[in-house]
Order: C-alpha cells, then sequence, then structure tokens
C-alpha cells in the first residue's frame, strides 16, 4: 500500500461538511476583503497564541517582511537567523534592506543555537529571527535574554509551529512578534495563501494594519506607502472551521511521531538513525518527521519503488543558496550536516498506524540492501 508524504482530500473529507457551509457564507454575504471573518479570526489566534493582536496578511513571508518593517529593521541592519530552513525567513530579510547573517543550529532541535546568535553579533545587529522548524520551539529563554542584554528585537517564525509550546507558553507570545503561514501543508492551513502575525504590542499591530491595506487609516487616508497584503474571507472563514480542530490534529501528529520512535527503534534502526528528540518543557507538534541518515539519495529512491513518499527539509543551507550568495561568509557545520541527511518521513494527523508501520519496513529494507 503506497504512502503519501500529505494526504489534505483526506483532511477536506473529515471537515468537509463545515468548510462548504463556511465558503457558502461568505458566497452569500458577498464581501470577501477586510470583513468579519478576518476579524473573528485574528481574535481567535490571537487567543490561541496567548497574544493581544493578530494581523491577518496574504502569506507567511508576507508576516516576516511586514513585521521587520513594522519594528523599523532596514538598511544598515542585519539580522541574525538560522543557516538551516526555508528560504522565505532569508527573503523577507533582505526585502527590507536589512543583512541575514546566518548562525549555526543545534543538532538536538534543529534550530538557532544561541551560542552561536553571540558569536554572530555585531554593533549593526537589531534583531534575532528564530525559527520553530518542524515545529519544535527554539531555545526562547536564552535567545530572549540575548536579545534583552543587547536591546534587540525578537521576530519568531512560527510557519512550521502552530500550537507549539514551551511549558505553558505558546510561540509567536514570546518575540515583539509572531509571524504564522497558512499554506495549505501547513498545521494549520487554508486552501490557498495567508499569514498571521501577532503581537502584544498594540502600536505595532496598528502598523501593521497600516502596512497590509495601502497605508490606508480610512477611507482613502494613506499614512504611509504600505501595500496590498490581506487575508480574504474566504481563506479566513476555511481557516476558522480548522483551527477548531488544529489542537486535535497536533495531538494526532505527536502520537504518530511516538509510534515512529517506537517502530524505528523496535526495527534496530535506532543507532543507524538520528531520530527527532523533544527537550525537557518543549511542545513539538511535528509540521515533520525528520530524522538523519547516510546515503539520503539512495534511501529515498529505494523507499519511493517500495511507494513510500519523502522529501528531504531541507537539501542545502540557506548560505549556500545563490540567491543568498553575498551573505554567505561563515562556516554552519552542524546545519551541513542536518542538509547532508535530512530525510522527512509522511506525517498528517490522517495517517495511521498501519501506513506508520508500512514506512518503517520499507525504510528498514532499504537500509539492510545499504
Ligand atoms: C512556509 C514557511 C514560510 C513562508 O510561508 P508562506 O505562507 O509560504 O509565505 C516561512 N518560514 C517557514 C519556516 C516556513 O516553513
Amino acid at each position: 500500500m503506497p504512502v503519501p508524504f500529505l494526504d489534505l482530500p483526506a483532511e477536506y473529507r473529515r471537515v468537509k461538511a463545515d468548510i462548504d457551509a463556511a465558503i457558502q457564507r461568505v458566497l452569500d454575504r458577498g464581501q470577501f476583503i477586510l470583513g468579519p471573518e478576518g476579524d473573528a479570526l485574528e481574535q481567535e489566534i490571537a487567543a490561541a497564541c496567548q497574544t493581544a493582536h493578530g494581523i491577518g496578511v496574504a502569506s507567511g513571508t508576507d508576516a516576516l517582511e511586514l513585521a521587520l518593517r513594522a519594528l523599523e529593521i532596514g538598511p544598515g541592519d542585519e539580522v541574525i537567523t538560522a543557516a538551516f530552513g526555508f528560504i522565505a525567513t532569508a527573503e523577507a530579510i533582505v526585502a527590507v534592506g536589512a543583512a541575514p547573517i546566518f548562525a549555526d543550529i543545534d543538532l538536538a532541535t534543529y534550530t538557532l543555537d544561541p551560542a552561536a546568535v553571540t558569536s554572530a553579533m555585531t554593533s549593526r545587529t537589531k534583531a534575532i529571527l528564530p525559527v520553530h522548524l518542524y515545529g519544535h520551539p527554539c531555545r526562547m529563554e536564552e535567545l530572549l535574554a540575548i536579545a534583552a542584554q543587547h536591546r534587540l528585537k525578537v521576530i519568531e517564525d512560527c510557519a512550521q509551529a502552530f500550537g507549539a509550546q514551551i511549558v505553558s507558553k505558546r510561540v509567536g507570545s514570546f518575540g515583539d512578534a509572531g509571524c504564522f503561514s497558512f499554506y495549505p501543508t501547513k498545521n494549520l492551513g487554508g486552501y490557498g495563501d495567508g499569514g498571521m502575525v501577532v503581537t502584544r504590542d498594540a502600536a505595532l499591530a496598528k502598523r501593521l494594519r497600516l502596512l497590509r491595506h495601502h497605508g490606508d487609516r480610512g477611507r482613502y487616508d494613506h499614512q504611509v506607502i504600505g501595500r496590498n497584503s490581506r487575508l480574504d474571507e474566504l481563506q479566513a472563514a476555511i481557516l476558522r472551521v480548522k483551527l477548531r480542530h488544529v489542537e486535535a490534529g497536533n495531538q494526532a501528529r505527536r502520537r504518530h511521531a511516538g509510534h515512529y520512535t517506537q517502530a524505528l527503534t523496535r526495527a534496530g534502526l535506532a543507532d543507524r538513525l538520528e531520530l527527532p528528540g523533544e527537550l525537557p518543557g518543549h511542545h513539538h507538534v511535528y509540521h515533520l518527521y525528520t530524522v538523519r541518515l547516510k546515503e539520503r539519495a539512495r534511501i529515498q529512491q529505494e523507499l519511493a519503488k517500495q511507494g513510500i513518499a519523502t522529501a528531504a527539509h531541507y537539501p542545502a543551507i540557506l548560505p549556500s543558496q545563490p540567491a543568498l550568495a553575498p551573505w554567505n561568509r561563515g562556516a554552519w557545520p552542524r546545519a551541513g550536516a542536518a542538509a547532508d541527511t535530512c530525510l522527512s518521513l509522511p506525517i498528517y494527523p490522517e495517517l495511521s498506524e498501519s501506513q506508520i508501520e508500512e514506512v518503517v519496513r520499507a525504510l528498514a529494507n532499504a537500509m539492510r540492501s545499504a
């Protein structure tokens, strides 16, 4: 039985009646941009993230870029972020005219190593942009201490980590701003592009509302040069339905991760693979279940032959991407090791235990034939 990497149609089938009704409600109302669904979603997400304000925007990338702009980070400024992750984070920094300064990761969490952040600091450093990669929260206590000591802003990239927390504090509520993506494959995903910035700061929220809507304070009263980056009413209505299921979805992901770890250990693979872990007090939401192994290309091919879809998140470190060549100064050995060996196995709420066993069986076969 083949196992796909994701199964979005299966998720839709589970919530179809509510989604269809929500879409119909928006169509009947005839208000498609900046309306009651977006307002309600902003409040619901702000509450879920333990922050006061939520500002819907057009994507996770825009959430990062507008948060940086609203915090007045721009030309001449440096922003420290992880060398390993998705390019959108670095793109947002470059888009506001600042320089992305890459720091190495900690291989226990695949997120920013606080010691590497301290080493990357210069007199131009204005902010830290930690990414809660794969759904594991960054070591925020240490990062916040560094930021406080050096008076830096903190913008959290929460795109992969909706619902993750440290003790009982949600990601997105630690920094000056938390940025979410509602890209369809994320733990809280819409049926198109979308994003949100959350913040406890009312003045920052106000600036973000201006920036996402042409700097408009009222009707045709343009205070600043902004842009068009709004979350539409259809997406907001869909996301309000999906928000009601995200907690259960994250619990299912955690169960699946536990099953993977048990089954991989039972199959005798635990000493030939690096399995994902969870720091004490950190609540991982397993956007991805990513292992590290040797001979990734060959193993992926063997798995594909057996109908198992996998992916490498991410096969190259960010500073080695051609688009980021101007900022490719330094050495990031742990990020490099992760890029060379990472392999993500299928994980989503609808995955079954028998599918997990199928994946593990196929992986054991592939590794035996090494
Ligand atoms: C998905 C993602 C983004 C960008 O979100 P979009 O909504 O696709 O623009 C940013 N950062 C990380 C870590 C992501 O995974």
